[in-house]
Order: C-alpha cells, then structure tokens, then sequence
C-alpha cells in the first residue's frame, strides 16, 4: 500500500488509530471490549475512519 504523508484521510485515521490504541493501552475497561464512556467515541471515530479509508482504497483499486 503506497504511504502518501499529505493524504487527509490517512492522516486522520491513523491519528484515530493512535488515539485509540494510546487510550486502550491503559485502560482495563476497553482491554476487555467494555469500552468506557471516554474510550468509545475513540474507538468509534477509529472505527469510521478505517472503514472511509478502506472504502475508499477498495475504490481505487478496482
Ligand atoms: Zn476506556
């Protein structure tokens, strides 16, 4: 998968990822999927991204 650094929705995505990832690592209620109130809009703002971003690699490689 080509890295391009100036692509927005990359960029965002892996911010969320980052974000999300940095919250679960200390957080004992979404380690065990009960996502906690300041951990699920993360998770969920992730979770959008990741699916915008394969949406849309998924449309240019067709
Ligand atoms: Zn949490």
């Amino acid at each position: 998968m080509p890295r391009r650094p100036s692509d927005d929705l990359y960029v965002r995505y892996m911010r969320a990822y980052q974000a999300s990832a940095r919250h679960t690592a200390d957080c004992t209620a979404c380690q065990t999927d009960e996502l906690c109130a300041a951990g699920a809009p993360l998770h969920e703002r992730f979770a959008r991204l990741q699916d915008a971003y394969r949406t849309r690699q998924a449309q240019r490689n067709r």
